[in-house]
């Protein structure tokens, strides 16, 4: 059995704490805030409660995994549910279309709101991922990268120079829309279309296919189901407790450094941007965070215009309204985030796009994208794309210091809810079980 001490408790850590845990480690997870959760908790204010950050997860089966294989299945304690539509595209040039999950229905959708043909052309750029996406899911999303067991078609897309950009460009000359709805995940992510390689658009692909999922209630609710499994696993959780650096002697982990003073362990999974600790800094300068965006919690009074879960309005700046958290009676709590130009208000820029709802804010919560990065001692949003070379410079499941490990949204594959799970498993599969 190693000891086992998980720097961070926001989703990456917690996962990687339960997995471990079940696998007969020894655990313990060192978390700096007095919460766990990370970017995955709430923001609370007089009545209202929004989710801090994520408001849907892709592929719901990483989190099922998770859950089965630490102990209960998910379905036995949260009801993950379909979002449908998967959100609303407002274009600059009026256009509105509510894109549902399904290739069928994406096809319909799209033909109807973007024109005839834009259907067809929208569904065949999407089908072209199924064959990356198989490849990668095998050799990079669910099992540690390895050049010697790696297929040629994962190893040829982590090493390609091709953009999603040039993809975009060339596959939707005609259709501003089209390239927009096939770069809004990335361009909302916060990267340039221009750094980020082809294979990226397969999340197109699995949003498709598999849908995104949410939780009634707020997606915290799989922190507080994660926080309860691992009292069950028998983890120590020490709350307040910001690690400093990593012991290494003899060029191989034998511990952490905290406030509280120093913790011994054999393995050190580090669960936050690892530019963070000075033994890890050197192997990731080539590497850069994502500013995550202007983020505006708004509860309104009275009747507000009827918008689905999530509405993207295209354009510089580029607006998201996230409905759905939890208000009083007659009430309604949003979340206002934005990308691109923007130096006023969000719900000011709204007003602008036509939704004005500027007289009903009853209460507002800022948080700045230096706010946020403060809070969680890093972005949780992960790595910046920068072309081919990110894979290779963003570090996980395994460091060059022996014995350490990286987990989350700084780590591969990735930021995102399901992305940071995967990247649990990861993980989980590089320590292995106890013996
Ligand atoms: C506004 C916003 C909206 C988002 N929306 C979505 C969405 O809809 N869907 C989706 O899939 N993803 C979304 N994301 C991204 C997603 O939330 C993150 O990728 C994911 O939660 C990152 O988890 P993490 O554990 O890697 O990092 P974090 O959540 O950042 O957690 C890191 C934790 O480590 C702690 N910590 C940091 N440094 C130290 C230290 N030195 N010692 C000890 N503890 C430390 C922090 O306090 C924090 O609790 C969103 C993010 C934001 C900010």
């Amino acid at each position: 059995m190693a000891r086992v001490v998980v720097v961070g408790g926001g989703y990456g850590g917690l996962a990687s704490a339960a997995r471990l845990a079940k696998l007969g480690h020894d655990v313990t997870v060192l978390e700096a805030r007095d919460t766990l959760g990370g970017a995955q908790g709430r923001v609370e204010r007089d009545g209202f409660t929004w989710d801090a950050g994520p408001t849907h997860t892709l592929l719901p089966a990483v989190a099922r995994d998770l859950f089965r294989k630490s102990g209960r299945p998910l379905e036995r304690e949260l009801e993950l549910v379909p979002l449908t539509p998967l959100r609303r595209h407002r274009f600059e040039d009026g256009t509105e279309l509510d894109l549902p999950a399904g290739r069928a229905d994406q096809l319909a959708a799209v033909d109807a709101a973007l024109g005839p043909g834009a259907g067809t052309a929208w569904v065949e750029h999407v089908d072209a991922f199924a064959d990356d996406w198989a490849a990668l899911r095998r050799d990079y999303f669910e099992r540690p990268f390895s050049r010697d067991l790696a297929g040629d078609h994962a190893k040829a897309l982590l090493g390609t120079r091709l953009t999603l950009h040039k993809v975009l460009r060339s596959t939707f000359r005609k259709d501003e829309r089209l390239r927009l709805l096939a770069g809004t995940a990335a361009l909302l992510e916060g990267h340039a279309l221009r750094d980020v390689p082809a294979w990226v658009g397969l999340w197109s692909y699995v949003e498709q296919n598999f849908g995104s999922w949410t939780l009634p209630g707020g997606m915290a609710g799989l922190t507080d189901a994660l926080a309860a499994r691992l009292t069950t696993r028998r983890v120590q959780v020490e709350l307040g407790t910001r690690v400093r650096d990593l012991e290494v002697r003899d060029g191989r982990v034998r511990g952490v450094r905290t406030d509280a003073g120093d913790l011994d362990a054999d393995v050190v999974v580090v669960a936050v941007d690892p530019r963070q600790l000075p033994a890890l800094a050197s192997h990731v300068r080539r590497t850069n965070p994502v500013i995550p965006p202007v983020v505006a919690h708004v509860g309104l009074a009275g009747e507000v215009p009827d918008l689905p879960r999530e509405t993207v309005f295209h354009g510089d700046p580029t607006l998201v309204v996230r409905t759905g958290g939890v208000a009083p009676a007659g009430h309604h709590a949003w979340t206002l985030l934005a990308r691109g130009r923007i130096s006023e208000d969000p719900v000011t820029a709204l007003a602008r796009l036509g939704v004005r709802v500027r007289d009903q804010v009853v209460v507002q919560v800022d948080r700045s994208p230096l706010e946020q990065v403060r809070t969680y001692g890093g972005s949780p949003y992960g790595v910046l794309w920068e072309g081919r070379g990110t894979v290779a410079h963003r570090l996980g499941p395994r460091t060059p210091v022996a014995g350490t490990y990286l987990a989350g949204a700084s780590a591969n594959p990735g930021a995102g809810i399901a992305a940071v799970g995967l990247s649990a498993s990861l993980v989980a599969q590089a320590v292995g079980p106890a013996s």
